[in-house]
């Protein structure tokens, strides 16, 4: 592959790229379950008219753009305000859930070692946690010591006190996990950390947006946010149910003391004086200016609105899985999340990656994951007006798929080319 000597003109640049596009999923008629959310059309409006101001901006320096430092505290503000951060709560904005959640890793890293001296330093999580936290694991040096779920899919504190020693600087509970979109029994899991003065990290990247406004609306939500004791620090992303585009989230700590554990800070570059937030060096100004703005259009009552909705669209697909024999939603899930997987009491079980391509055939887009073989929805305002569309395809497809085996046994949350 080469690039052109010879430059090319705008519209036909853009009219390749628009070419290009085709086999995307079309998320803008609302039947891709997740990735994009879709707040409707001022919120993108909104956010594209933001994102044209902030383009070529950098949060590199906030000393060169004062704009994006007040940004970043407003939003991330906001957000603390919505979790119930105490006095003194302090956060950053990264560029999303997996950014966040390494500095919540890292940060516990180095308190530990700060703080107790720890230097072979581990984390506790069960195995419905992120990815990403493996991979802080990974990219940091610490030790995962992973735990199974219980039967309704939250996180076995019993198991994880076992895991708990020492050497423990994180322990981790979701609110709500991905796989299956249940809380976790957030407070005993902050007590566990206590018992060794590790961190407790609430991983609510898909909650942060969701749950506050959920309870506003009257329906339960379990303790999970910096109302919990315990609780150092919690990620919540602005680019999901926040309906903020691509490239925000927020990470907050109790504190700023705590917060400090995360920064990086270096004074002997010949290019001087140098200090970090959060991974990044030069940092695109569009996301956080997009996520300011569309924070700002929706207000709460905006995000109320979009979570009714929300819940309205989960609730209807719930209820209309159930109706349907031979397929089920797996656990409690409550809010936004669905899990969709075989009913293992027919015979013969519904293979759910044959059902997922033929749901595919007619353009629905869900994660496939497991174990066990599930279909994954991260249901939005996006959704809203198709799921009768969807229920009567779906049953349609378990009935074509019924005694078919898929050759293609791949899940893929994410990939690599
Ligand atoms: C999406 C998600 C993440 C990762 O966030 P990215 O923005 O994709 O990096 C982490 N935890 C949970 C529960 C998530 O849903």
């Amino acid at each position: 592959m080469e690039l052109a000597r010879q430059g090319r003109s705008v519209d036909a640049v853009i009219a390749d790229l628009e070419a290009k596009r085709r086999d995307d999923v079309k998320w803008a008629d609302g039947r891709t379950f997740g990735m994009v959310y879709n707040g409707g059309p001022s919120v993108h409006e909104v956010a594209e008219r933001a994102a044209r101001l902030y383009l070529h901006e950098n949060a590199l320096n906030t000393k060169a753009f004062p704009s994006l430092g007040q940004i970043q505290s407003e939003v991330v503000g906001w957000t603390a305000n919505l979790l119930h951060g105490p006095d003194g709560v302090a956060g950053f904005l990264t560029s999303g859930g997996t950014e966040s959640i390494l500095c919540a890793v890292l940060a516990a890293r180095e308190r530990g070692h700060a703080e107790r001296g720890i230097t072979e330093p581990e984390i506790v999580l069960a195995e419905s946690a992120h990815a990403a936290f493996h991979k802080g694991a990974h990219l940091f040096g610490l030790k995962v010591r992973k735990t199974r779920v219980q039967d309704d899919w939250t996180a076995d504190v019993d198991a994880m006190a076992k895991e708990v020693g020492p050497n423990t600087v994180l322990v981790v509970g979701s609110a709500p996990q991905y796989p299956q979109g249940v809380v976790d029994p957030i407070p005993a899991i902050a007590e566990l950390a206590a018992s060794v003065d590790a961190n407790c990290h609430v991983d609510a990247c898909m909650g942060g947006f969701v749950l506050p406004f959920v309870e506003m609306l009257g329906r339960e939500v379990p303790p999970w946010d910096f109302r919990v004791e315990g609780v150092h620090s919690i990620s919540a992303d602005v680019h999901k149910l926040g309906y903020a585009p691509k490239g925000v989230s927020v990470i907050l700590h109790r504190s700023k003391a705590l917060r400090k554990y995360q920064t990086f800070v270096f004074d002997g570059w010949l290019g001087g004086f140098y200090a970090s937030p959060n991974l990044q060096g030069t940092r695109s100004g569009l996301p956080m200016a997009a996520a300011w703005a569309v924070m700002q259009h929706l207000g709460i009552d905006g995000y109320l609105e979009l979570t009714r909705q929300t819940l309205e669209n989960a609730d209807r697909m719930r209820a209309g899985i159930a109706a349907i024999d031979g397929i089920q939603v797996l656990g409690d899930g409550r809010y936004h999340l669905v899990a969709l997987a075989a009913d293992q009491s027919v015979e013969p079980p519904i293979d759910i990656f044959a059902l997922g391509d033929a749901l595919l055939a007619r353009g629905w887009f869900h994660d496939r994951q497991g174990p066990p073989d599930t279909l994954h929805s991260t249901v939005s305002n996006s959704n809203t007006g198709v799921i009768e569309r969807y229920l009567a395809d779906l049953k349609e497809c378990v009935r074509e798929v019924r005694g078919q085996v898929a050759d293609d046994r791949s899940t893929n949350y994410a990939t690599l080319e």
